[in-house]
């Protein structure tokens, strides 16, 4: 449970991709972010379905970063 806090600590920021602990219907827990706020609209990479899911919900199910937009990768 503390590390899930830790995570936390970074910035998710637009066009990260980040990975999700609940997985889309179509198989892939990976998320590409084209919104943050309070609001996020992820948009799937398996399907390219896109999602609002407010902020907390995000924060809630994220499980780290599989790529960052800034190139700052700290996987
Ligand atoms: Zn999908």
């Amino acid at each position: 449970m503390k590390e899930r806090e830790h995570i936390m600590e970074e910035r998710i920021e637009i066009s990260d991709v980040i990975k999700m602990k609940k997985q889309h219907p179509c198989g892939t827990n990976e998320w590409e972010v084209l919104r943050t706020g309070m609001d996020f609209r992820l948009k799937c990479l398996g399907c390219s379905h896109q999602v609002m899911v407010s902020r907390k919900l995000v924060e809630k199910n994220f499980r780290g970063f599989i790529k960052r937009a800034k190139g700052n990768s700290e996987l």
